[in-house]
């Protein structure tokens, strides 16, 4: 069963692809995992072999698949993508691995969602470069090992305490990449419109990145929605005025709410008194997955103060209730 995949939207495929950052220097913020990264390469190279596996890690958006493309590229390696999910039978599994080159990158995007009967195949593969299949069943059964190219595994989960701890063990190096800082979100911004031939002046850029949930592919999109509107309904530049009216066409507010985060924290304090409520009880009032609240609303909510996780549950804070003028 497929599940949805939080915040990636329609168009957002070919915008992400348009707008991937194509060196570390268009890769804006995230110093400190660059540099972890950088470390792990210059080693590798160093040693003439292939990097460590690494884990990132941290919310859909952040740029766990454009730093994947980034090291293949820095180290002149293929890249497969493939995600957790994908991967139903050990077959497909082998299918992948042994298509591999030497030296190539196996990108595995939400890593949590591997099955735990995968998972054991990988194992091996990762530390020694075997493959050990199962050929036939019940008492004719026989394994046969591959013997695989080196390969480096960069696994991306937006839930690292969702991946079971043998997998995770078995990274060199767990990275994470966290939230941005308005000034790096304007920034990208600014490469995005270039990209994109966009005419927008900074204070039209400074509204949107607010809005942006701190996030590069949100802001992306919302750049490309504030344009759309800034076409039909005024000369096609993006000024402060234009961005402002349509962010509130889109009900999104100034702390870069949707109309969904404010469902949530209603229903939290109109429904459950401010909390403490238990997640499922949550999704329910809101008829929403719980993936989805994990994934996408929750760790902004709680990035602007509004909701606090407490061992009972859910609380919303005073800033909610003053922001949401309750
Ligand atoms: P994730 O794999 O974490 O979901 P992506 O790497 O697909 O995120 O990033 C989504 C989009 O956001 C990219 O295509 C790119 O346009 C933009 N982006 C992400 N991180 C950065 C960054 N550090 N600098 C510039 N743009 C970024």
């Amino acid at each position: 069963m497929s599940r949805p995949q939080p915040q990636k939207l329609e168009g957002e495929d070919f915008l992400d692809l348009t707008l991937r950052p194509r060196s570390w220097d268009n890769f804006v913020g995230q110093d400190r995992t660059k540099q972890n990264v950088r470390i792990i390469i210059d080693a590798a190279k160093q040693r003439k072999e292939a990097p460590e596996h690494l884990l990132l890690y941290g919310n859909p958006g952040l740029g766990k698949t454009s730093m994947a493309h980034l090291i293949a590229q820095e180290i002149g390696a293929d890249i497969r993508i493939t995600s957790g999910p994908a991967i139903e039978r050990a077959g497909d599994l082998a299918a992948i691995l042994t298509n591999l080159t030497e030296g190539g990158i196996l990108f595995i995007d939400e890593c949590h969602r591997l099955n735990r009967v995968i998972e054991e195949f990988i194992y091996p593969a990762m530390e020694d470069f075997k493959l050990n299949l199962i050929l036939g069943k019940g008492p004719m059964a026989r394994t046969m090992e591959l013997a695989l190219p080196r390969f480096t595994l960069i696994g991306a989960t937006t839930r690292l305490a969702a991946v079971s701890s043998p997998l995770r063990s078995r990274f060199g190096a767990v990275l994470g990449l966290n939230f941005y800082d308005i000034a790096d979100i304007e920034k990208i911004l600014a490469r995005s419109a270039q990209i994109l031939n966009i005419k927008a002046e900074p204070d039209g850029l400074a509204v949107i990145a607010k809005a942006s949930r701190f996030t590069p592919r949100t802001a992306n999109h919302l750049l490309k929605r504030v344009r759309d509107f800034a076409q039909v309904k005024a000369n096609g530049i993006i000024t402060k005025e234009i961005a402002k009216t349509a962010l509130a066409e889109l009900e999104i507010d100034e702390a870069g709410l949707t109309a969904s985060d404010k469902r949530l924290m209603n229903a939290l304090i109109d429904k459950f008194c401010g909390g403490p409520a238990g997640l499922q009880a949550l999704a329910a009032a809101i008829a929403e997955e719980e993936d989805t609240i994990l994934d996408v609303y929750e760790p902004y909510l709680m990035r602007l103060g509004f909701i606090s996780r407490t061992p009972k549950g859910r609380v919303a804070t005073p800033l909610a209730f003053s922001h949401l003028k309750k």
